[in-house]
């Protein structure tokens, strides 16, 4: 493969931000521990992961066996109209995240250095139509990042340059980026700092797992659509001013939110401190759908608010 280096790649797509205060780093790695207890699990982590990272997301993905939903509950049903599925057992959902996400890199990982580009034109889908959001990125002062879905930035970013981008993973080898669905997510320093204080295991797998859906709708959606971007929260929101809302009614956070609500109705073994935590959670998120009426008004017709995205994603895997 011809392969030539790139410089320069936009950032400021599909945050999941929090404000929560900070807790300890958790990032001490050294030896691997392969995942135990679902060895199905299909996500690919980069070398620079650390393994006690690596090894919690695995756990949160293969704690979906443990937290089975009951497809016959009206919640229930409506997420999986929401996310055009009719398979919410655990392995169904780890399918329809596992669609959407496939890497998952570090955060400090310089993905600048390791785009590639081939010398050939890449022919996209709607070449010239990008969301609206792209264009106007918002700063992220103040805000916490969880995680990023760095691989529709990549992707948005190729569709600029009329080229197919590529990403050298350390530890994976090249990665062509044809479709926001290649799902390639940054860990950003929220994902395993951002509860505070003592959290049981159900609660942070069941926060990890939120995360994880709500970045794989980042992999969905065409033209305008692309990446389910979030908008600025309006005057009075909780996150004022930062790119922590959604306009869509079947987005990141709405997944995120139904995800939660739905695996914590599930969660018998639950205290009265992990429900708390995790309705505190629930609450949070789905705030962050906005009401029609507080939305931006001027936005194109087929990504403005109040209303479900066409979510056919654009490209091929
Ligand atoms: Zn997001």
């Amino acid at each position: 493969m011809n392969l030539k280096m790139l410089v320069q790649l936009v950032l400021g797509l599909s945050l999941l931000v929090t404000l929560g205060a900070c807790g300890p780093k958790n990032n001490s790695a050294s030896v691997c521990v392969p995942p135990s207890s679902n060895p199905s699990n299909k996500l690919h982590f980069e070398s620079g992961v650390p393994c006690n990272q690596a090894a919690a997301l695995n756990e949160a993905v293969s704690s979906l066996v443990t937290l089975p939903l009951d497809s016959s509950n009206s919640s229930v049903g409506l997420m999986a109209r929401t996310m055009k599925t009719d398979d919410v057992t655990p392995a169904g959902l780890q399918n329809w995240m596992e669609d959407r996400v496939q890497y998952i890199i570090n955060g400090d990982f310089k993905i600048r250095s390791h785009l590639y580009t081939t010398n050939q034109p890449f022919s996209y889908s709607e070449p010239n139509i990008l969301p609206d959001a792209y264009t106007n990125s918002a700063s992220v002062q103040g805000a916490q990042i969880i995680m990023l879905n760095v691989g529709t930035e990549v992707y948005a970013n190729g569709k600029l340059a009329k080229q197919l981008y590529i990403v050298d993973l350390p530890g994976i080898g090249y990665v062509p980026m044809p479709s926001p669905r290649t799902g390639m997510l940054a860990i950003g320093p929220g994902l395993f700092n951002s509860l505070g204080g003592a959290q049981s295991a159900v609660v942070l797998n069941i926060f990890r797992l939120g995360t994880l859906f709500h970045e794989a709708r980042h992999s969905d959606g065409h033209g305008k659509t692309l990446g389910f971007m979030h908008s600025v929260c309006p005057p009075g929101h909780d996150y004022a001013g930062l790119p922590a809302c959604d306009l869509s009614t079947n987005g990141p956070y709405t997944i995120g939110a139904m995800m939660v609500k739905n695996l914590t109705n599930a969660c018998t073994n639950c205290t009265a401190g992990d429900l708390l935590s995790l309705r505190a959670m629930y609450l949070d998120v789905a705030n962050r759908v906005l009401d029609p009426a507080k939305a931006p008004i001027g936005l194109a017709p087929d990504a403005s608010a109040g209303m479900d995205w066409d979510d056919s994603p654009e490209g091929s895997r």
